[in-house]
């Protein structure tokens, strides 16, 4: 199945400039970029985009920490895309991350670990519209 892909570089990663490198092990894994922007998202979108975690221990702190700074968004297109792009991330804490992964080697600890990808296409399709209009996705 052809899907897509909600992919934000968290503050972390760009602190560093890993924006680049993220977005790159994407593609050459076979995935299509179809939609990129660069935004500091504020309190209400980092609430609505992790509203699943709003009873989360952690829920303050992660939507601080997602607003803290600009970041990259970004739709990925492609076979299977939600489940080849949660492959490349690793799991969320780096630390147990595999070797080759973008947590595993490139994040810092549970909370900023560098990328975050949709968990499922229903998801994908939520968080897609939360950061892209329709005329801000490519199809080619
Ligand atoms: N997170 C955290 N503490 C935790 C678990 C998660 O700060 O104990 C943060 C982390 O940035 C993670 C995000 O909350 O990426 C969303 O958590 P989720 O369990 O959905 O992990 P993901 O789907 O990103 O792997
Ligand atoms: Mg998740």
């Amino acid at each position: 199945m052809i899907e897509r892909s909600l992919v934000l570089v968290k503050p972390d990663a760009m602190e560093r400039g890993l924006s680049g490198e993220i977005v790159k092990r994407i593609e050459e894994a076979g995935m299509t970029l179809i939609g990129i922007k660069m935004l500091h998202m504020d309190m209400a979108l980092a609430e609505r985009h992790y509203a699943p975690h709003r009873e989360k221990p952690f829920f303050k702190s992660l939507t601080s920490y997602i607003s803290s700074a600009p970041i990259v968004a970004a739709v990925f297109e492609g076979e299977g895309a939600v489940e080849r792009i949660r492959k490349l991330m690793g799991t969320t804490d780096p630390a147990k991350a595999a070797e080759g992964t973008i947590r595993g080697d490139l994040g810092i600890d549970i909370e900023h670990n560098s990328v975050h990808g949709s968990d499922s296409v229903e998801t994908a399709k939520n968080e897609i519209d939360l950061f892209f209009k329709k005329d801000e996705l490519f199809i080619y």
